[in-house]
């Protein structure tokens, strides 16, 4: 891989771990399923490693990077298929940057920020197609996680109900620069055609799994009344679902956690 900026210190504060193993990136194009001409969008293009093959496929990319010597690195090279968006992605106006959807989203993603970008990627949904992003492994087990697992959280009901999630590949730490403390993972994601569970309120769905997830020890009632749900609200509502007032929150399925959050509204 030929590097973009040969003497650049990767900088911890921006999560940078570049990516150096060619066969993990050619796992991540081949899940990208790229034909010529389709746009993608990169969170993070750093030194290029991922961009170069995307752009050497075909696609028409638009990429997003916060590190000023990075995107001046990128912008240099004057890709006519390329276009690189100086800032924090996190703060990026995505619907203006992006505005002939679909989009693809391929990324080795910043660790720190993973989170944060999946909650936008889910308010922004309608722009992306297939997602293929690199997460730290512990954030890849909770996309994949099922009910009643240690790892099922808020992410995990509120991007299994739009995106078929799966796991491309495992990826150790050796396969950064430089190396980063823990093991990562590639995850495909394909949008569903419907979601799992329609809601009718999405703000609604969400204030309800914050609420089930910020108390897993507790029974589910508790847990709903200490998020400030009103007990009679939710004693009628478990009683239509025939969901008991004792189970713990995190053992309801997804589509259980979209009737309940239509019920409490
Ligand atoms: N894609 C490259 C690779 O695989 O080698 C770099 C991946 S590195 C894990 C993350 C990249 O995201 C870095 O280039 C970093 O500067 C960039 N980055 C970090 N925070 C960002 C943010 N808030 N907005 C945009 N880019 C960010």
């Amino acid at each position: 891989m030929k590097s973009l900026l040969p003497d650049h210190r990767p900088r911890k504060r921006f999560g940078q771990n570049f990516l150096r193993a060619p066969h993990v990136v050619e796992k991540i194009l081949a899940a990208a399923e790229l034909t010529p001409g389709e746009r993608v969008v990169e969170i993070g293009p750093g030194l290029g490693a991922l961009t170069d093959r995307l752009l050497e496929n075909g696609a028409l990319v638009t990429a997003f990077e916060v590190d000023r010597d990075l995107a001046a690195a990128l912008e240099r090279r004057d890709e006519a298929m390329l276009t690189v968006c100086l800032g924090d992605v996190l703060k990026s106006d995505w619907p203006a940057l992006l505005p002939e959807p679909p989009y693809k989203l391929v990324a080795n993603l910043p660790y720190n920020i993973s989170s944060q970008v999946l909650f936008k990627i889910l308010d922004h949904r309608p722009l992306f197609g297939r997602l293929v992003l690199m997460f730290q492994k512990e954030v890849g087990d909770r996309l994949l996680a099922a009910p009643a697992t240690r790892d099922y959280g808020i992410l995990s009901v509120l991007v299994q109900n739009w995106f078929e999630v799966t796991r491309v590949v495992k990826v150790a730490p050796g396969c950064f620069h430089p190396p980063p403390k823990v093991d990562s993972v590639v995850l495909h994601f394909e949008p569903r055609p419907r979601p799992l569970a329609p809601v009718t309120d999405e703000a609604a769905l969400r204030r309800l799994v914050k609420a089930v997830f910020a108390q897993r020890r507790k029974t589910l009632r508790n847990g709903l009344l200490g998020a400030g749900y009103e007990a009679d609200a939710v004693d009628r509502a478990l009683a239509n679902l025939a969901i008991p007032a004792t189970c713990r929150g995190e053992t309801l399925t997804i589509t259980q956690m979209a009737r309940l959050a239509d019920e409490l509204g």
